[in-house]
């Protein structure tokens, strides 16, 4: 072999190594990627799975709920981000029940309907209840979801801060969201024994937020950090009985 020959052979073999080094780290990063993400989902499924949880998207039916000046309509809006939160938290091998699944009531009077929603939770022996609302003011400038809880378990408020910090730490698109967890005396948070939260995703009457509201990907960001709330408590030991 020339002294020519003997250059590209290097050049060659030092390629080979080259692209071997490359493969090799690659299957590496690959199989570390593959393996984390396996720990991740072994140590979620430690977390959710067995917990029982019951979403309510409010409304529906005769009663569409609050509706913006865009004509987007509550019931709708509330179903669909309740659809892809049970998608995240089964996913993460939670045992998950919607109070609907449909545009429909579930009762011919209010209090009927609303009772039904709780019977819902107490059938299944749920460990906690998320009702998901979204809101409406005089005022077209108000915006931000926010997260409600009454006294009814002392988890409740608990769960709630987790929700909404995970709320205000996951969107902003309209701006800083300052709302905080709220004490109400809410019909379906009352008259449970379990943590429970009512979640107001955000203001219709606000034409910026109503549109947002109306597309699946903002539903979906706001399933996810809803979700991620809710992991958060579970993966707390004070989740069940709340901070003593
Ligand atoms: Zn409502």
């Amino acid at each position: 072999m020339d002294l020519l020959g003997e250059r590209r052979a290097g050049a060659v073999r030092a390629t080979a190594a080259i692209l071997l080094l490359f493969f090799a780290c690659g299957f590496l990063l690959y199989s570390f990627n593959i393996l984390s993400g396996r720990r991740e989902m072994a140590a979620l499924s430690t977390t959710m799975g067995q917990r029982i949880i019951v979403l309510d998207p409010g409304h529906g039916g005769v009663d569409g709920g609050a509706k913006g000046p865009g004509g987007i309509k509550e019931e709708t809006v509330v179903l669909g981000v309740a659809k892809y939160l049970a998608k995240y938290l089964e996913q993460a091998g939670a045992k998950v029940f919607l109070t609907r699944e449909k545009d429909i009531e579930l009762a011919a009077s209010n209090v009927e309907d609303l009772d039904a929603r709780l019977d819902l939770a107490r059938d299944v022996a749920a460990d906690i209840f998320i009702s998901i609302h979204a809101n409406s003011f005089p005022s077209p400038y108000e915006f931000g979801a926010q997260t409600f809880y009454c006294h009814n378990h002392p988890g409740s408020k608990f769960l709630a801060e987790n929700i909404q910090d995970s709320l205000v730490a996951g969107i902003d698109v309209l701006g800083y969201n300052y709302r905080k967890v709220q004490e109400a005396e809410y019909y379906v948070l009352r008259n449970l024994a379990i943590p429970a939260n009512l979640i107001e995703v955000g203001f219709l009457s606000n034409p910026r937020e109503e549109s947002l509201l109306s597309q699946s990907a903002y539903q979906k960001r706001l399933a996810y950090c809803i979700f991620v709330g809710v992991v958060r408590y579970f993966s707390q030991d004070t989740a069940i009985d709340g901070p003593q």
